[in-house]
């Protein structure tokens, strides 16, 4: 049987990725921002869902 890898979506593009970093918010700590490869290597900004804090 194929087992589906389960990704998570970038908090920055939106995107389904499976190669990401996964930390909590720096402002509420409560919020986990979810950021792909790729969103780290632009430096894209993301938004926390909890606090609203953008930040790199
Ligand atoms: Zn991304
Ligand atoms: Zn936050």
């Amino acid at each position: 049987m194929a087992q589906a890898i389960p990704g998570k979506v970038c908090v920055s593009c939106g995107r389904l990725t499976h190669q990401y970093t996964e930390f909590k918010c720096p402002s509420c700590g409560k919020g986990l921002i979810i950021r792909c490869e790729h969103c780290r290597e632009i430096t894209n900004t993301y938004k926390c869902k909890e606090c609203g804090f953008e930040g790199p």
